[in-house]
């Protein structure tokens, strides 16, 4: 038994295949990025974990598929009552496994994770409609059937989170599931295992294979038995998945990075455009949909900077677990010495500090100062490149066609952020932004109903409502000639 005590909560090192813990030979390191200590080993998952978990979850799909939608539905509100049960466990060993603020899993992240099940086992139930129309006597009749074993891999930046906007809808649409966390963050994963147990799902529906990508990746996207892949995961990650399901054209849907611009036209509410701007810095820079790159019209220019400055200085970074901190810890040294790389080289490439600039010493460990640049070169690195840290650029321009030009300069497309006081000017200029979620004087508000994800490279399909159903299932139309039964229905 593979057991652990992280943050006085119980939780197991090993795999979840087939509605038991399954061990590997191999096991690795889980440390904590608050102190970097190591909290846990976890089971080094490889070929055959991850072939034990697609046999599992395809020999339970046929019992799982035929559960009567209402049935699954009770099931997912069940998991939806543990989760809410066990807000506190889940934040804390969350907090613990990746360096995200305890405050924001306690108030959004975990009753958020609750919410996923509850939305799609509603949607399930009362929002699926059958549509049916006549086309010259011949009736039309969709349907949504399940498509049978999905796998889902996620990252570690909100993992449990982003884990279940996936699991949700795969198994309310009657896909049995794996899941292949993060190996900076499997603890969750593990718990929401157990989770399920309780709720009485049967063996084999979700399954949890632990370890690194390049181990089981090939293993899991590669097999012929899966019919799904869902993906929240950087770039590169995406181009290896895309050519190993290529062999079995395996529809894979893809959540990518971004390097999303925030535009302040002279005439917003300077106020709430700096509050907003101040929140990228959120999760220590860790958020795909951050606007990152502020775009501020000269107008209002050096006022917005002045602000920003001034507000940015007075956030508290420091223990992820004091609810009074702002800024955590970055997931690892690997990926803390990636950021101050980016930082680096925008310094050599000649572009000016405003704050930050590099790791915050008198903390220590994975903590980065808040960091702005201003004046770097047009196409440079840190206007182009994902950094996924506290770092933001700021750029001035003129016109509203200056801003879109700037705005639109990357190869990503996840998000916008756009204040204005002119709903004309935000019709206008939101129509020309490349983004799948466009924020107009908001950040971060989302809906379930809502499709998300990315344009260009920040993605390829959209998960929410309609479109994480569409995506599991095999949508069917069923054309039937009214005039030609022999036994009247
Ligand atoms: P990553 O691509 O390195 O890893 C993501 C997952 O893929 C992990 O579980 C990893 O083990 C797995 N993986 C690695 N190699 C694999 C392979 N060959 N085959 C299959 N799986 C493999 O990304 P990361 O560093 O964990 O996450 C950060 C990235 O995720 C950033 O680019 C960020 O923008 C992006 N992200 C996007 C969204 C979104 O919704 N668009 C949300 C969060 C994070």
């Amino acid at each position: 038994m593979n057991q652990h005590t992280v943050a006085g909560v119980e939780v197991s090192g090993d795999h979840w295949i087939g509605g038991r813990r399954v061990a590997s030979a191999e096991q690795f390191d889980d440390v904590s990025p608050i102190d970097e200590t190591v909290v846990a080993r976890i089971a080094r998952g490889g070929v055959e974990e991850a072939h034990a978990a697609i046999a599992a979850a395809k020999a339970a799909f046929p019992g799982w598929a035929a559960t009567p939608p209402a049935e699954r539905a009770r099931l997912l509100h069940r998991i939806a009552d543990l989760v809410e049960q066990r807000v506190e466990q889940l934040a804390i060993v969350e907090t613990t496994d990746n360096g995200a603020l305890l405050r924001s899993h306690l108030r959004g992240v975990m009753p958020r994770v609750a919410h996923n099940f509850r939305f799609f086992a509603d949607y399930l139930v009362h929002d699926l409609h059958h549509p049916e129309f006549d086309t010259r006597g011949h009736r039309n009749q969709v349907s949504w059937n399940p498509s049978g074993v999905a796998v889902l891999i996620t990252p570690w930046n909100a993992p449990l989170m982003l884990a279940t906007w996936k699991v949700a809808p795969a198994l309310a649409a009657g896909c049995t599931v794996v899941l292949k966390p993060a190996e900076w963050s499997p603890l969750t994963a593990s718990l929401l295992a157990d989770i399920t147990v309780e709720a009485g799902l049967p063996d084999g529906v979700f399954n949890v294979v632990q370890g690194f990508g390049e181990d089981v990746g090939d293993a899991l996207t590669g097999h012929p038995d899966v019919s799904r892949i869902s993906f929240t995961g950087s770039v590169p990650t995406a181009r290896l998945i895309a050519r190993s399901a290529a062999a079995n054209l395996t529809p894979c849907s893809f959540e990518l990075g971004g390097k999303s611009p925030f535009v302040v036209f002279d005439d917003a509410d300077l106020d709430e455009a700096v509050a907003h701007a101040v929140e990228q810095y959120d999760n220590a820079g860790q958020v795909c949909l951050a606007g990152v790159r502020l775009l501020v019209q000269d107008g209002v220019h050096d006022e917005f900077v002045a602000r920003f400055v001034e507000r940015a200085s007075s956030l508290r970074q420091g223990d992820p677990r004091d609810l009074a901190t702002d800024i955590g810890p970055n997931v690892s040294r690997e990926h803390l010495e990636r950021i101050d790389g980016f930082v680096q080289r925008a310094i050599a490439d000649g572009a000016r500090v405003v704050i930050g600039g590099g790791p915050h010493t008198e903390l220590g460990g994975l903590y980065y100062r808040p960091t702005l640049f201003a004046d770097a070169a047009p196409g440079s690195e840190i206007l182009t490149e994902e950094v996924f840290g506290p770092v933001l650029t700021i750029q001035r321009f003129a016109t509203e066609d200056e801003a879109v030009t700037m705005a639109n300069g990357t190869e990503f497309g996840l998000a916008g952020v756009l204040f204005t006081g002119d709903p004309d000017r935000a019709e206008r200029v939101g129509a020309q932004l490349v983004a799948g979620t466009l924020w107009v004087n908001c950040f971060f508000v989302r809906d379930l109903r809502a499709p998300f994800g990315g344009a260009r490279h920040s993605g390829v399909g959209r998960e929410g409502g309609t479109w994480s159903f569409d995506f599991y299932c095999d949508v069917k139309n069923t054309c039937t000639n009214q005039q030609r039964w022999t036994i009247q229905p």
